[in-house]
C-alpha cells in the first residue's frame, strides 16, 4: 500500500505531494542539516522521486554532499521554511524535513545518522541498541 504524503511551506506558497518509499525515516546530525535547519539535526522522510510533485515555485540551494557528489536542500523563497533534501547519488528518492508534512504526527524515525557530527547539546540521537536490541 503507497502512502500518500502532503505538504509544503510555512507561509503556503510551495505545497508538495509524493508517495512514501519503503526505506527508513531517519534522524541526520550532520553538519550540513544542522546550518540548513537551524537546530541540531533533520527528521527526513524518504519519497520516491518519480511520484514526487512541487511548485516550481521552490528554490533549490546545491552543496557537495559527504559522497563528493551534489545534494540539493529545496526551500521556500518566501518564508524560508526547509522542504527537501536529495542528491545525485540517491537518485531514486527525495526526502522531505518531518514537519513540513501535513501530518507530521505520522512521523517514526528509525535511526539516527552522522551521530559523530552530533553537537553535545543534541540530546536526541537514537540509541540503536536500544531500537534493536542484540
Ligand atoms: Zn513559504
Ligand atoms: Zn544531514
Amino acid at each position: 500500500m503507497t502512502l500518500l504524503v502532503r505538504g509544503g511551506c510555512k507561509c503556503g506558497l510551495v505545497r508538495y505531494k509524493g508517495e512514501k518509499i519503503d526505506a527508513p525515516m531517519f534522524r541526520c546530525h550532520c553538519r550540513d542539516c544542522q546550518q540548513l535547519t537551524g537546530t541540531g539535526h533533520s527528521e527526513m522522510v524518504p519519497l520516491d522521486l518519480n511520484s514526487f510533485v512541487i511548485g516550481d515555485n521552490c528554490s533549490e540551494y546545491e552543496m557537495v554532499g559527504g559522497s563528493g557528489q551534489p545534494t540539493y536542500s529545496g526551500f521556500c523563497p518566501n518564508c524560508g521554511s526547509p522542504l527537501t533534501r536529495r542528491s545525485a547519488r540517491m537518485s531514486d528518492r527525495i526526502y522531505v524535513h518531518a514537519a513540513s508534512m501535513d501530518h507530521p504526527e505520522t512521523y517514526l524515525p528509525a535511526k539516527s545518522i552522522y551521530v559523530d557530527a552530533a553537537q553535545p547539546w543534541d540530546r536526541s540521537v537514537i540509541d540503536q541498541s536500544a531500537v534493536h536490541p542484540a
